[in-house]
Parts: C-alpha cells; structure tokens; sequence
C-alpha cells in the first residue's frame, strides 16, 4: 500500500493521539496568537473588516493543491480566534453566551476523537450508557420526587422547547382519542392551544408554527413575568386541550415567572405545563438560589441549557421529564438502526430519543464537568456569577449619571445613561461593538430601550464592572 498523504491521518485508535498532538500544538499556539492580535472581546472595525480578513485568510479556500494540516490550522485558527466574539472577555456580556470551561472544551475534543452517533447502540455503546446515567441524574435534579425521571439530550433551548410542544400535543392527542371512545361520540380532535407570556422565547411561537398549532396566546409581561391574575382569566375563556408555557429566566431580563401559582393554575384548569428554563435552569445546583425555582419539578416538561449558566461548549441542551411515558410519542423505527429482533435481543433502542439522527455525544462534556466540579463547584460558579449581577447593579445604582432597570434576579442587568433617547442608545451600543471596545445587548420594555448586560462569566471581577460603566459613559454624548 502507498504512504498516505500528510493530512490524512485518522483522529481514533492507539495512533489517532499521536498524530493529534502536534496538530493541538499548532491550534493552542494559534488560540493564543489570535486572542493576543484581537486585545479585546471582539475584533474592531465591523463587519466588513472582519471578512476581509477572513477572505484574505482562506484565500484559495479550496486550492488545487492543499497547504497541509499546520498552515491550514495555523491560518483558519488564528483567523477566527482574533476575529472572535470571546465570550471569556469579561466585557462581552450581550447575549447567553457562555464562556466554556477548558475542561468541558478538552472532553469535546475526546468527544470528535472518538464520534460516537448516538443514533444506534452499536454507534455509541459506551456512550449511549453513559447518556442514559447522565440525562436521569440531571432529570433527578430536576424532578427530585419522581420515581424515573428522564431526560432527552438537545441541541439547545430552542430544539427542547420544540420537543415540548410535540410531546405535549401527542399527549392531547391520545388524552382524547381516549375519551372519546369512552363517550362514544365523535368530535373533532380540538388543537392544543398554547398559552404564554410576552416574556417567552421566540422559539415558542416558532415551534407552534412548526408543528401546525394555533398561533401561542400571549399574555402582556409588563413586569416581566407572567401575571397569575391575567392567566387564570385568559384560561377561564380557553378550552381544552391547554398548555401553558412558563419561562423561568426570561432572555431579555432573566425574570423568574411565579412558577407556583402557575402550576397550581395548571392544576385547577387541567392544563399541561412546560417550563422553560434554559436560563435559570442551573440555579438548581446552588444552595444559595435554588429556592427561586420552587415549582419547577411540577411541570410535565422542563428545558435545561447548559451552555448558558452551565459553561460548556455549544451544543449542550436537555429536555427533562418526571414521567418516562410522556417521551414514549418519539419511539420510531428504521429496521437498520433499531430492528425489533436487536430489541428483543436486548441492544438498547435510542431512535426514540431524538428527532435527530446521526448525534453528537454531547453528553460527555456534561458528564464530566459533573464529576469534576461536583454540585458544590457548579453551585459556586452559579453564585459568583449571580454575585457579578448584584455588583454591577451596586454600581449603577450608586452612579449618579446612570438608571438601573431592576434589580437583578439572574445574571442579567439592565440599565442605561440618564437621559439617553433609544436612537443615542442603540448608537452606543453599536459603537461600543465596532470599535470593539465591549459587546452589550439591547432589551426593549414599556420604559423604552435599556442596555442589557448579560454576565456569565464567574471569574469576571468589580474592577471589570466599573471598567465596563466607564466605556458606556465614554461612548455616551453629553
Ligand atoms: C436561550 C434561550 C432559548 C433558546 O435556546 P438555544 O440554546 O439558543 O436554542 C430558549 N428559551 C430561553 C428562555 C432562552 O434563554
């Protein structure tokens, strides 16, 4: 056999980590260089400076002959390093952004290594066992009085509250099917209508869309949260099948809905109850906070983002159940992946539990920073950066030139210069961006436009904070 091309070497079996090593070598070298030329949270000069150097660096992207494995990663590393948005820059605080753990991003690579799919046992049988450990002791937390939680691995939010909704309209589906045998008459199936806050992520509405459901009802948050009063009303002039829709950590102000009174709601109209929590999720690890999601376990589904508060590289999003019955809609058969003879002969079905096929193991970054911080060491990361929040809303609030929105309840803080117009303030914003200085997000409420700072990294210390307040005022005219 010939020698085969340099660049081709193969990432598994005992010589895949040889020819790893210097390949790593080559893009943490480049990791540094590109952080190092930035010098800030993100690239200056905006978009079109940005991919004029992406263009010069790819440049021939596809040549007739390749540069090898060291140019190509030396390049393209180094490139997109020093042209990143770097979520671990204290100053780059726009969206749910995490930064990762390094440990979380050394276990991805194992992750890429080995590429386990998690569609099939005979794909991923070590990591198809350890997905299953892990999804019922995230959904234990979760559910801490259920007899068999469970939870499915996502892509994120937005994919969990999709799943959500399916499952909850199947439930519906089999609910009446069921009743109207008993009844003996034949009524159209009625669609699960939706119910939710103004305050709900987008992805809700999209997912309604998607599956073919009437448009969510969508009560007004002018507070932030959804209001008790108004949604026993609403849900008084509804008829079932109902699915409230609760967000616990709101993306625009990290409120917390009343998840109690909501799920007593749910209780007294028979409706279902999916709770959103890819924000707040986490505070289920600190003893500190976790009081602030009281109720959570009553919900039928519950959305979980660990690559927000929870550090790890995208993707890493769950969607927990207390009831293993109610992901049973999912079972799916294809004869070369889950044929019943392999079943029966006990080789672990896993088509049910996505609506993907080919599946990252993105369970093993998750499993390991579990073990490695414990929940203590989650928890504590969960309190600096709740801790970071209170600071910097102490210091606008003892500034005398800025507002502050409200106190936080998460890691998000919204507040804005004394007398700045929304035109002025999303011009600071933006010049905030392009010169590169910090990354800021905009939320829009009743009282108009407000900064968003959204604080997620927990080494991020006051010093930071102030610095931070200093760079608004210096973009902000007078
Ligand atoms: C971020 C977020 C989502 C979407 O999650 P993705 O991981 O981006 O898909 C959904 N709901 C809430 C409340 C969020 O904050």
């Amino acid at each position: 056999m010939p020698v085969p091309p340099a660049g081709t070497a193969l990432a598994g079996g005992t010589n895949g980590p040889r020819a790893l090593r210097p390949l790593l070598d080559t893009v943490l070298d480049a990791l540094t260089t590109g952080a190092e030329d930035r010098a800030g949270p993100l690239p200056p000069g905006g978009p079109e400076a940005v991919a004029r150097s992406v263009r010069d660096a790819c440049a021939p992207l596809l040549p007739e002959h390749g540069s090898g494995p060291h140019t190509a990663l030396r390049t393209l590393v180094h490139t997109l390093a020093a042209g990143a948005a770097d979520p671990a820059d204290p100053h780059c605080a726009a969206h749910l952004h995490c930064p990762p753990l390094a440990l979380a991003t050394a276990a991805d690579l194992a992750a890429s290594a080995l590429n386990p799919s998690m569609d099939s046992w005979d794909q991923a049988p070590a990591a198809s066992a350890l997905e299953a450990l892990t999804c019922r002791e995230l959904a234990a937390l979760v559910h801490p009085t259920a007899t068999a939680p469970d939870a499915l691995v996502t892509t994120g939010g937005t994919e969990s509250n999709q799943l959500a909704l399916l499952l909850a309209r199947e439930a519906t589906h089999s609910d009446q099917g069921r009743s109207r045998t008993a009844a003996h008459h034949g009524n159209a199936t009625a669609p699960l209508q939706i119910v939710c806050g103004a305050n709900a992520h987008h992805s809700i509405h999209r997912a309604a869309w998607l599956l073919g459901l009437p448009g969510p009802i969508t009560l007004p948050t002018p507070d932030g949260v959804l209001d008790p009063h108004a949604l026993d009303a609403a849900l008084h002039t509804l008829h079932s099948p109902l699915l409230i829709t609760a967000t616990a950590g709101s993306t625009d102000s990290g409120a917390i809905d009343p998840l109690p009174a909501i799920a007593d709601l749910a209780d007294r109209h028979g409706a279902r109850l999916h709770i959103d929590a890819s924000y707040g999720g986490p505070l289920l690890f600190s003893d500190t906070h976790r009081t602030a999601l009281d109720g959570l376990a009553r919900a039928h589904t519950v959305t979980l983002d660990l690559h927000k508060l929870g550090w790890q590289p995208v993707a890493a999003g769950l969607l927990t159940v207390p009831d293993p019955a109610t992901l049973a809609p999912l079972a799916h058969r294809a004869d070369y992946l889950n044929a019943d003879d392999d079943t029966e002969a006990g080789l672990p079905d896993l088509l049910g539990r996505s609506l993907r096929t080919t599946r990252r193991p993105d369970i093993l970054k998750i499993a390991v920073t579990l073990k490695a911080l414990g929940r203590r060491g989650l928890g504590d990361l969960v309190d600096r950066t709740l801790d970071a929040a209170r600071t910097l809303a102490d210091l606008i609030e003892d500034h005398p030139h800025y507002e502050l929105h409200s106190r936080p309840t998460l890691s998000t803080v919204l507040f804005r210069p004394i007398g700045a117009d929304d035109t002025t303030l999303a011009g600071i914003r933006r010049t905030l961006l392009t010169d590169g200085h910090a990354v800021l997000g905009r939320t829009v409420t009743p009282t108009g436009l407000w900064l968003k700072a959204t604080l997620l990294n927990p080494h991020t210390q006051s010093g930071d904070l102030t610095t931070l307040l200093k760079l608004v005022e210096g973009h902000t005219p007078r």
